[in-house]
């Protein structure tokens, strides 16, 4: 690979993110359903595919109510080795089934570059998670694949690391790259991670990509999906992606900041209602 300093890279526009150069927007595609066009993307599901009885009951809802994606994690990054850690490749069988019988796309995490091409075979985005922004090889393989990408932001990551780990999938090929803020560390407890709401029209403008926001992630608390989403959508979000499971008291993951399914519809009405048709 030719050697290029930072401010030579593809994607980025203004070393000092201080504004100046605006990149040009992009759109990407994932299948009918188009990031960076004027209605923000809706993307839904449970943290994790729990059974094929599960992913299916969602996946049936999901499909009645104006949702573009669905989302589902089968290989769980969670921080205790001892929480559920996913279904794995069973689990993809069953998002792909439910995907498929409800015609509704989806994305779903990689975290081992062994496991890129079986996965990449079966869903229509791929994932890296908040954990996975620095590895570096796993970026560098889906770089070499040519399916679209969501790339969530590191919790520790500055604008430039995440911009540079964006770089490193399309210097290696893949320009179908979708950015993910789903919060950053800070001193406060009180919700799960701190929505960094800047790093949106700072990312559009740097790079040029869709960028849309994890409201699920960045707050901990379904509760605050609703007002936060708003915040985003009106921000100039090229999406949301929120965690959705029909009864969430017993998710396997992430039940507390699960919205309810039964819920979604009224949410999905009040967060669009001032949206971009
Ligand atoms: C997820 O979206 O499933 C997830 C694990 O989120 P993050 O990587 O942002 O923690
Ligand atoms: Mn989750």
């Amino acid at each position: 690979m030719n050697k290029k300093t930072v401010e030579q890279s593809r994607l980025f526009a203004s070393s000092t993110c201080q504004g100046g150069v605006i990149a040009d927007k992009r759109t990407v595609k994932v299948g009918a359903v188009t990031f960076g066009e004027k209605r923000p993307v809706l993307i839904a599901g449970p943290c994790a595919v729990e059974s094929e009885e599960q992913i299916n009951i969602i996946a049936a809802a999901l499909s009645k109510l104006p949702v573009d994606m669905l989302r589902g994690g089968v290989f769980k990054p969670r921080t205790s080795p001892y929480d559920f850690q996913g279904l794995g490749f069973e689990g993809l069988t069953y998002i792909h089934a439910a995907a498929k019988k409800y015609q509704i796309p989806f994305v779903t995490e990689v975290m081992e570059v062994a496991h890129l091409e079986k996965v990449a075979q079966y869903c229509d985005m791929i994932q890296i998670g908040s954990r996975n922004m620095y590895n570096y090889p796993l970026l560098k393989a889906v770089g070499k694949l040519q399916k679209p990408v969501l790339l969530k932001r590191a919790f520790s990551a500055t604008i430039k690391e995440w911009i540079l780990a964006a770089e490193y999938i399309m210097a290696n090929g893949n320009e179908q790259i979708v950015l993910c803020e789903r919060g950053i560390r800070s001193f406060d407890s009180c919700t799960r991670n701190t929505l960094d709401i800047t790093a949106v029209p700072i990312m559009q403008m740097n790079t040029g990509l869709p960028v849309i926001v994890d409201p699920s992630h960045a707050t901990g608390l379904s509760h605050l999906i609703e007002p936060v989403s708003r915040a985003a959508v009106a921000i100039g979000a090229d999406g949301l992606m929120i965690e959705v499971h029909h009864d969430p008291a017993n998710a396997l993951s992430d039940g507390e900041q699960s919205v309810k399914l039964a819920d979604f519809s009224e949410i999905i009405d009040n967060i669009y209602q001032y949206c971009p048709k």
